[in-house]
C-alpha cells in the first residue's frame, strides 16, 4: 500500500462522512421545514382568495419535498444539492416577480439565498448567488414589466443590504471551511500517526484492526479471499547482540521497505510486533499468496544487510493462511501464525 492510498484509506473513515452527513442533513431539515411552511401559506393563500399565490407556493412545496424524497431514494447522488439551489433560484425570481403579498415577498429574499450559500459547495454557491441577485437586479429595475411595485429607495436599500448579507455570509463560510479543512489536515495526520510504525512508517496493528478490516468487512466482494502472510525474520536478536539495537532498527527498515516494494497497490505490509510483520492480500487465493511470499522469501535471501564493515545474510520465515469470508480473518491470522512456527521449526527460512 503506498502513501496515497494508505492517506485514502484513512481520510474516508472520518471528518469527509461527517461533512456528507452535515449537507445531507442541511437538506434534508430545510426541505421539511421549507415546505411544510410553503404548504401552511398555501392554504391561507386559497383560504384568503389569493389563488396566482397560492399556485406557486404549492407548486414549490411540492417541488422542495420531491427532492428532499428523492435525495432519500438516491443517497449518494449530489444532483439533488444543485437542484435545491435551482429550486431557490426560481423561487427568489418568482417572489421578486410578483411581489408576494402585498409586494412583502423581498424580505424572504435572505433566508433562501443563504439555502443556496449553505447547501451546495462553495464555487457552485457563488455561481448560485450571483446568478440570482443579476436576475433578481434585471427584474427590480423592469418594475414597468413586472406585477409588483416596489418603492424605489426600498429597492436601492434592499439591493445594498442583501449584498452585505451575501458579504457576510460568504465570509463566514469561507473561513468555517478554512478552519475545518486545518481540521482535516490535523486530523489527517494523527490518524496517520496512530495507524503506522514510526521506525518503518509502515501500517501497524491498529490499522488492520480498527480500519482495513472493518473496510473488508463492508466490502467483502473487493477483499474476500484475503490471504495472509506472517513473517518474521530469522535470528534477529542475533543482529542487535552482535552489532546493536541501530543496526537492528536499520535491518528492520530495509526488510520493510524491500516488502513495501515487492507488492501491489492494493496489498498491505505491515508491522505487527518487534521483528515481525503482516501482508495482506486482498481477492487472491492461497496458492497464489504461496508464491508471493516465496517471491519475497527469495528477495530478502538475496539482499544481505551491508553497512561499512556490515555484511549479514537475512532470511525471514513465512506462515500462509487465507480467509474465504469476513467471519474467518483472525482465525487465518492465528492459522498464518501457527504456519509460521512450523517454518520455524522446520529449519526456518521457507514459506509454510
Ligand atoms: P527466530 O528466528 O526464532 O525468530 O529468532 P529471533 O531472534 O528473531 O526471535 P526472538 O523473538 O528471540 O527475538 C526477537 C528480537 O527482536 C528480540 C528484540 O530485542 C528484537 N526487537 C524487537 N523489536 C525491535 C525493534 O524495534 N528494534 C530492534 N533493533 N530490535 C527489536
Ligand atoms: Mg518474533
Ligand atoms: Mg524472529
Amino acid at each position: 500500500m503506498d502513501t496515497s492510498s494508505f492517506r485514502q484509506f484513512l481520510e474516508n473513515t472520518d471528518l469527509n462522512g461527517a461533512e456528507a452527513k452535515r449537507r445531507r442533513l442541511t437538506l434534508y431539515f430545510i426541505s421539511y421545514i421549507g415546505g411544510t411552511i410553503m404548504a401552511v401559506l398555501t392554504v391561507q393563500n386559497i383560504a384568503r382568495g389569493d389563488h396566482f399565490l397560492a399556485f406557486w407556493l404549492g407548486l414549490f412545496s411540492l417541488l422542495v419535498f420531491a427532492n428532499a424524497v428523492l435525495s432519500h431514494v438516491f443517497k449518494n447522488n449530489s444532483v439533488f444539492y444543485y437542484l435545491a439551489g435551482g429550486i431557490v433560484v426560481i423561487m427568489i425570481a418568482v417572489i421578486t416577480f410578483t411581489g408576494g403579498y402585498h409586494n412583502t415577498g423581498l424580505h424572504f429574499v435572505y433566508p433562501l439565498i443563504f439555502i443556496q450559500i449553505i447547501v451546495v459547495r462553495f464555487r457552485a454557491a457563488i455561481a448560485y448567488v450571483t446568478v440570482t441577485v443579476c436576475v433578481v437586479s434585471f427584474i427590480v429595475y423592469h418594475q414597468d414589466s413586472i406585477p409588483a411595485i416596489y418603492r424605489s429607495e426600498d429597492v436601492s436599500r434592499f439591493l445594498i443590504s442583501l449584498l452585505c448579507f451575501i458579504a457576510v455570509a460568504f465570509i463566514s463560510e469561507y473561513f468555517w471551511h478554512k478552519s475545518r479543512k486545518e481540521m482535516m489536515t490535523d486530523n489527517l495526520e494523527k490518524l496517520r500517526q496512530a495507524n503506522s510504525d514510526p521506525l518503518t512508517k509502515v501500517p501497524n496493528r491498529r490499522f488492520l484492526e480498527s480500519v482495513y478490516f472493518e473496510r473488508a468487512m463492508q466490502n467483502p466482494a473487493d477483499y474476500f479471499p484475503l490471504s495472509v502472510v506472517v513473517v518474521d525474520i530469522d535470528y534477529f536478536k542475533k543482529i542487535n547482540d552482535n552489532y546493536g539495537h541501530d543496526v537492528g532498527d536499520r535491518v528492520l527498515v530495509k526488510i520493510a521497505t524491500l516488502m513495501k516494494n515487492a507488492i501491489r497497490s492494493t496489498d498491505v505490509v505491515s508491522r505487527t510486533g518487534g521483528e515481525e510483520f503482516l501482508i495482506l492480500y486482498p481477492k487472491t487465493t492461497l496458492s497464489v499468496a504461496m508464491k508471493l511470499a516465496e517471491k519475497i522469501r527469495v528477495e530478502i535471501e538475496k539482499s544481505p544487510f551491508e553497512e561499512g564493515e556490515i555484511y549479514h545474510p537475512i532470511t525471514a520465515s513465512f506462515g500462509v493462511a487465507t480467509a474465504l469470508t469476513d467471519t474467518n480473518i483472525n482465525a487465518s491470522i492465528k492459522l498464518a501464525d501457527e504456519h509460521l512456527y512450523e517454518a520455524k521449526g522446520a529449519g526456518r527460512n521457507r514459506v509454510m
